[in-house]
């Protein structure tokens, strides 16, 4: 006999575990079935993002940096700490003492609101019966009066460079080198390319970074992400645009990785290669052939903005579907089907998802680009101000970096929010609020902003967009 649900969620990531929490809230009889074992070998909740995404490489991205800033920024302070020693198996050994610690605080969240894990995979059929294969044991079926589709992304795999997880890897692979390579090569320059070289470049890799397309961050604003270029190259990041990689072949301790870029083809040989080329929705096993939801031309399932799929009852969230592939905006969807299935009123504002690369200076944004306001035709103005004007930067020695402001010129509108610099990922939280309470620039402007904070600069920035910004000169519109 099928055990019957009110809602069952498939993918116990951000997306899905957080459904799974506000439908029980809600009232909801809910299971959530994951079937994730982590490098422990146990049974795991939290899904890419606290496995092997955002968490462990922000571990390592602030262990990395913590060395760094010993290594290079310590003297500056008139602090001297002698000889450095890495000890990588501990720095990797606390980044999975935080994995675990998270991921065991969702199991118990779902203790707390009587959230059946359902340890195994799950593959929807028609009528919203839900096949669930556990780990161990007999195949049953189950059925709910809801589904929600959460089974996130997987990597992209690219044929020139086949991922074997010793000498090719991908993200997750990239976060368990037992020693820090000497080359280190990464396809790719987004997000997580970005990212993950980085913190194998702060302890030591000589990084080289091959991105096919001759733009940097295509869709970040082109004044922030020129600037981010200039910032990451000065850290050692070699990063050639236009560089598209066509083979690689392997050695035994190392790669020769072939590609095409103006100068023609070239050739490169790397202790390590990351390929991060992107991730794609992960939809094997996940569908049978009866179970009616529409896929789109990239593969991702058909949703409207409240995330129905094309059969009634059943929703996707998260990487699985349309935007972008963020754990917030997951999260954020997780919580609105829940909703819409108890008849609230709900949304999500998909114009108002930040996005943030964790670099350092950091990158976030918020809203249109200049690039994309300029294209509309529709008159606007800016303010860019640089942290190198804010004592508080000054003072933590991090005054790279700018917070710049895309403001409709007819109603003085907000429309985007663009950060390079420290904190980047707090501060854009500011444009965020800005764009959902339709804040007009004039009221940033007439703001009070503590001092000295980094936060200053996002005032000054609001401030120049109509030259009075007070600490940079600027050129006086005439009357
Ligand atoms: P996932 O987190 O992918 O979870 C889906 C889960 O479903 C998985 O655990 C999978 O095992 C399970 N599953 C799949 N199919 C089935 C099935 N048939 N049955 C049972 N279970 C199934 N985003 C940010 O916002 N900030 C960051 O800093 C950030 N850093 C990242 C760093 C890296 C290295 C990577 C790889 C990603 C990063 N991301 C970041 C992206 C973020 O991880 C994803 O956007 C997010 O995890 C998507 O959540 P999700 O719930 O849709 O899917
Ligand atoms: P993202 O999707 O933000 O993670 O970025 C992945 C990046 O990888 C994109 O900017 C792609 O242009 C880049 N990319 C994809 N295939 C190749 C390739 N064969 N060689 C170099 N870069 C690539």
């Amino acid at each position: 006999m099928s055990e019957k649900y009110d809602v069952i969620v498939i993918g116990g990531g951000p997306g899905g575990y957080v459904a799974a929490i506000r439908a029980a809230q809600l009232g909801y009889k809910t299971a959530c079935i994951e079937k994730r074992i982590n490098k422990q070998g146990d049974p795991a909740l939290g899904g890419t993002c606290l496995n092997v995404g955002c968490i462990p490489s922000k571990a390592l991205l602030d262990s990395s940096w913590k060395y760094h800033e010993a290594e290079e920024a310590f003297a500056d302070h008139g602090i001297g700490v002698g000889k450095l020693n890495l000890d990588l198996d501990t720095m990797l050994q606390r980044k999975d003492k935080i994995v675990l610690q998270l991921t065991g605080g969702i199991a118990q969240l779902f203790k707390a609101n009587k959230v059946d894990w359902l340890q195994g995979t799950g593959q929807l059929k028609a009528n919203k019966q839900v096949v669930f294969k556990p780990l161990e044991g007999d195949e049953q079926t189950l059925e709910a009066e809801n589904v929600v589709l959460a089974a996130g992304s997987v990597p992209i795999d690219i044929p020139v460079a086949e991922v074997d997880q010793q000498i090719i890897v991908d993200s997750t692979g990239a976060l368990e080198f037992t020693s820090v390579p000497k080359k280190l090569g990464v396809i790719g320059a987004g997000v997580i390319g970005l990212e993950l070289g980085s913190v194998w470049a702060r302890l030591g890799s000589q990084v080289t970074v091959l991105e096919a397309v001759d733009t940097f961050l295509p869709a970040v604003d082109q004044q922030v992400a020129k600037e981010a270029m200039k910032q990451f190259t000065k850290q050692g990041l070699d990063i050639h645009l236009g560089a598209r990689v066509t083979g690689s072949k392997k050695n035994k301790n190392s790669v020769r990785v072939t590609y095409t870029d103006g100068g023609g083809e070239q050739e490169e040989t790397f202790d390590r290669l990351i390929v991060a080329v992107g991730r794609r929705p992960y939809t094997e096993g996940l569908l049978s052939q009866d179970a009616g939801v529409t896929l789109d031309e990239r593969n991702f399932i058909y949703v409207d903005n409240q995330c129905r799929t094309d059969v009634p009852g059943v929703y996707a969230i998260g990487d699985l579907v349309r935007g972008p592939a963020l754990a917030h905006k997951a999260i954020e969807e997780g919580v609105m089907v829940a909703e819409v299935i108890a008849g609230e009123h709900t949304q999500v504002n998909y114009d108002a998802v930040p996005g943030v690369i964790y670099t350092h200076p950091e990158v976030a944004w918020v809203g249109k680009t200049e690039e994309e306001v300029k294209e509309s035709g529709e008159p606007y103005k800016t303010g860019v101000v640089p942290f190198a004007a804010n004592g508080r930067a000054l003072a933590a020695g991090e005054s790279a970096g700018m917070v710049k402001f895309v403001v409709d010129e007819k109603s003085d509108r907000v429309l985007g929010m663009h950060v390079l610099g420290p904190q980047a990922s707090e501060l854009v939280q500011q444009g965020v609020i800005s764009l959902e309470f339709g804040a007009s620039i004039e009221d940033l402007q007439l703001m009070v902003f503590g001092h000295p904070s980094l936060s200053e600069t996002v005032h000054e920035a609001a401030l120049a967009t109509d030259y009075k910004a007070i600490h940079v000169a600027q050129r006086r519109r005439k009357k």
